[in-house]
């Protein structure tokens, strides 16, 4: 069987079957969304991101490693950018559903480790909750859903402080990372806007409660930004987004290897307690 491309849809039935029978036999969801990204970035940036940097992971490790990356779930949930064109978003009951009967088709076949490669910010929590339920539904089978740029230490060296916690959307990070990847794809504007920049918004929030983390008040992005940015994007460049590229690819190839190489899930789950 050729596992050159990594990809799920590239095989035949019996490839699925024979692919699904190997021990630890895994599988990547990329996640994403189709939404707005302020006036110089596409839509497409947080798909973009996931499939980016999941192929150079996939590329990365040993061959005999049995991962392969499920076709990508390009519309999200997105309903903080839908007051701006361009965005599609879907209900977070029909991404959760999804969510279940995919995994339950995929553990029905023998996979025994689904990770949820998501790029989008704003559906970490939905994707949390889809996959304790799954879990639950299928204990046989493991379900990770992790966040591109959640945890990545190399971040706090690339990044200032002020744009890694409140740059979430199409700031200094993400402008980099395009511009590294697909300059083609950026258009020439560089915001400099959101939570604490734009001195047309008449009110700013609550002091101590935050966009994400400890307190957060569930922001929609008509409420921070005119632009659709929420960060800093004057500093942004193609160097910046190759290190930042580097760093996230040096990230997920760590805990992808350790979780290749782990027994995880407990092998006693599937045959029920
Ligand atoms: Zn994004």
């Amino acid at each position: 069987m050729s596992r050159s491309s990594r990809r799920f849809d590239h095989f035949s039935w019996p490839q699925v079957q024979e692919a699904a029978s190997q021990d630890g036999s895994t599988l990547v969801w990329p996640f994403g969304a189709c939404e707005q990204h302020g006036p110089h970035l596409p839509l497409v940036t947080d798909i973009f991101f996931a499939e980016r940097v999941l192929a150079a992971v996939l590329e990365r490790l040993p061959a005999s490693f049995p991962v392969w990356m499920l076709p990508s779930q390009a519309l999200g949930f997105s309903p903080e950018h839908q007051s701006f064109p361009g965005t599609l978003s879907l209900s977070a009951s029909l991404v959760n559903q999804m969510v279940l009967e995919v995994g339950a088709q995929l553990a029905a076949m023998g996979f025994r480790r689904l990770v949820l490669f998501n790029a989008h910010g704003g559906q970490i929590g939905l994707l949390q909750v889809a996959a304790r339920q799954l879990r639950a539904k299928c204990p046989e089978m493991a379900v990770l859903p992790c966040f591109l740029w959640s945890g990545v230490d190399a971040l706090q060296a690339l990044l200032p402080d002020g744009e890694r916690e409140r740059g979430l959307h199409a700031g200094l990070a993400e402008t980099s990372l395009m511009l590294g990847l697909a300059p083609e794809l950026v258009g020439s504007d560089r915001p400099q806007d959101g939570e604490h920049h734009d001195p047309a918004l008449s009110i700013t929030p609550p002091a101590g409660w935050s966009l994400e983390g400890n307190a957060p008040y569930a922001w929609l992005m008509e409420d921070l930004s005119k632009s659709g940015v929420i960060g800093d994007t004057r500093e942004s460049s193609a160097e910046l987004g190759k290190q930042l590229e580097n760093a996230l690819v040096a990230h997920w190839l760590n805990l992808f290897k350790s979780l290749m190489e782990s027994q995880w899930p407990p092998a006693n789950q599937s045959q029920g307690l």
